[in-house]
């Protein structure tokens, strides 16, 4: 087995990421001690390099992290490392969703694209990063309960016309940025750890 600590201490995204991971990685969440860490880089590869960072160096083993955006064409690569904080600091995903629709009136090129960074990092400064990419459009009305984040207002291309939201999770997971990203990290820690596969 292969224990990583996740920057992560939700839960749901503890899960997430531990769904995609094969069954000889053991992902435990962040441990309480160590705090939530600002965000403060202009790039997914620097947020993504922070929390990992942080993690591994308050606990001395390996790390994970994960940072996504959403890239509209439309808007020059907006919301991107800001998805979050889109519609202001503390803005809930219901608030961002509404100002990209608002943003996206009477637009016509709604191309769009997730992309997700995973940083890898030990407490002696290893490092490394994968990344995937999703890309789709942007709906014009919120459609689906499922899933998280902007997922209820982005149809990728390689589905059939649904949302993400309106997806499986198990559906989601094989096309999504963070699905892409994550499937290259067994192949990673098999070399990392000199594990055979
Ligand atoms: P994070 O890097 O995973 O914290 O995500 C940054 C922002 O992108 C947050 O607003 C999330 O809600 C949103 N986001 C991340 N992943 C997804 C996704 O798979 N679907 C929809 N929104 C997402």
């Amino acid at each position: 087995m292969i224990r990583l600590v996740c920057a992560s201490a939700n839960p749901k995204k503890v899960e997430e990421l531990a769904r995609m991971l094969p069954d000889w990685v053991t992902l435990v969440p962040r441990p309480d001690f160590v705090g939530d860490v600002e965000e403060t880089a202009p790039t997914l590869e620097g947020n993504a390099t922070i929390k990992a960072v942080e993690v591994a160096n308050a606990v001395g083993e390996w790390a994970i992290a994960d940072d996504t955006g959403l890239e509209v064409a439309a808007l020059k690569g907006e919301p991107g490392v800001r998805s979050a904080r889109f519609a202001g600091e503390s803005a809930t995903d219901e608030e961002n969703r509404e100002l990209l629709l608002q943003r996206m009136e009477r637009v016509a090129d709604r191309s769009a694209r997730f992309r997700t960074v995973v940083a890898l990092v030990d407490s002696k400064g290893e490092m490394h990063f994968r990344s995937g990419e999703c890309a789709g459009t942007i709906a014009m009305e919120e459609r689906g309960g499922g899933g998280f984040g902007y997922d209820s207002l982005f149809i990728p291309n390689e589905g059939d016309g649904r949302t993400f939201a309106e997806m499986t999770a198990e559906e989601k997971d094989a096309i999504s940025h963070r699905g892409r990203a994550l499937a290259q990290v067994p192949e990673l820690l098999s070399r990392l750890f000199g594990l055979s596969l």
